[in-house]
């Protein structure tokens, strides 16, 4: 398993490990994937691994084959065009 970077690519500030919420579309569906991430705490950044990088695409992949077996939980509006 390869180490996060301990500090942020774009800004240098320090990154921790955490729980995070990653967006994926499928079509005109929306998955919310929970994912561990470094973030960094001083601009948001998210930084995953190489492994982790490797899974999300994976998961991308079969999600279009499984979204249907998902249970859906809300709806997805789309506001504020324009802005
Ligand atoms: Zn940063």
């Amino acid at each position: 398993m390869t180490e996060l970077i301990p500090v942020c690519p774009l800004c240098g500030g320090g990154v921790v490990k955490q729980e995070t919420e990653k967006i994926i579309r499928v079509g005109q569906d929306v998955v919310i994937l929970k994912v561990k991430a470094g973030v960094c705490q001083h601009c948001g950044e998210k930084v995953y691994t190489k492994e982790t990088h490797e899974r999300i695409q994976e998961i991308r992949r079969e999600l279009k084959e499984r979204i249907n077996e998902l249970k859906p939980v809300g709806h997805t509006y789309i506001y504020g065009a324009g802005i």
